[in-house]
């Protein structure tokens, strides 16, 4: 997530400087005084900026904003992935965190307050994701909706619900609370439902579950399609399948949606079983997750 767009301020700086000209152009149709069209023009053009830059803007002064050290206690304590990171790559992580925070609408189910530190583990799971990958952005048309624990297919918490996440295609991301702790709880295990839900809103952001991440184009994603039909397929051996576990050979979301679960919190293992899934993921996600560093640099 970056806080002023990559080329947005110069781009939008264009629009302005269009939408200036356009209005002197109707100014002076309309018969006014020079000084008239001038003021007119700087003055929309001024805010014609303004609007299209308020998102950078409003993300400048979150980011102001001290890391209160709370989080970074909650971070350093639960979120290995943060813990590996450099100082200068922890400062970029807390500021994904702050943004994240900023701008994601996450509340309890029948409005039941939610911890911070619910807050930030989801969050964290975003800052993990985007590390490497500055430029994505996390929509913001999908509620994040907390549960206090599993839920069943009618929504409710009840005895043998089993379900601890899911993203609905067109609407909001559920979490169960309990289960989203333990997966910070226990790092190495390759069981973390932030990680695996923000996965899917990954692959659907093209508004297909089809186990590619929805931002690639179709070279890119000719690879994905070839190792994730091996896999489903089971061509590559047993060995895969023991690591993710049988959930992960429902389809082809589920697949991508384990496997980015295991690259975080079993790395090696991923690597060892299966080192062409392994390069694909570390070449999407742009980083090594056994040590937090980025692959390709990041500015
Ligand atoms: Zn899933």
């Amino acid at each position: 997530m970056r806080v002023w767009a990559k080329s947005g301020v110069a781009f939008n700086g264009v629009i302005a400087v269009v939408v200036g000209l356009g209005c002197a152009l109707f100014a002076l149709m309309a018969g006014l005084a020079w000084p008239a069209i001038v003021a007119t023009s700087v003055a929309l053009a001024g805010i014609a900026w303004l609007m299209t830059i308020r998102q950078d803007i409003r993300r400048h002064f979150v980011v102001k904003h001290p890391f209160p050290d709370e989080w970074h206690e909650i971070l350093n304590r639960s979120v290995s992935f943060y813990r590996k990171l450099d100082e200068p790559a922890k400062r970029r992580f807390e500021r994904d965190v702050q943004i994240f925070l900023g701008e994601q609408r996450i509340y309890g189910v029948e409005g039941q307050e939610v911890p911070i530190e619910t807050k930030l583990l989801v969050a964290a799971s975003a800052a993990t994701l985007s590390h490497g990958r500055p430029d994505w952005e996390w929509g913001r048309t999908r509620d994040i909706v907390v549960y206090p624990k599993a839920f069943n297919d009618e929504y409710d918490v009840a005895d043998g619900a089993k379900i601890a996440g899911m993203v609905q295609e067109h609407g909001p991301i559920l979490f169960s609370d309990r289960d989203l702790k333990y997966g910070y709880q226990r790092s190495a295990d390759g069981y973390n439902v932030g990680l695996h839900e923000l996965a899917h809103v990954v692959d659907l952001e093209d508004g297909r579950a089809d186990g590619i991440p929805g931002d690639l184009n179709w070279m890119a994603a000719m690879p994905w399609t070839d190792r994730i039909h091996k896999d489903l397929t089971n061509k590559h051996g047993r060995h895969l399948k023991r690591l993710l576990g049988n959930y992960a050979y429902t389809n082809e979301a589920e697949f991508f949606a384990v496997s980015v679960e295991a690259f975080f919190e079993r790395p090696k293992k991923l690597e060892q079983r299966d080192p062409e899934l392994y390069r694909l993921l570390s070449h999407y996600f742009n980083v090594d997750p056994r040590t937090g560093r980025v692959i390709e640099p990041v500015d």
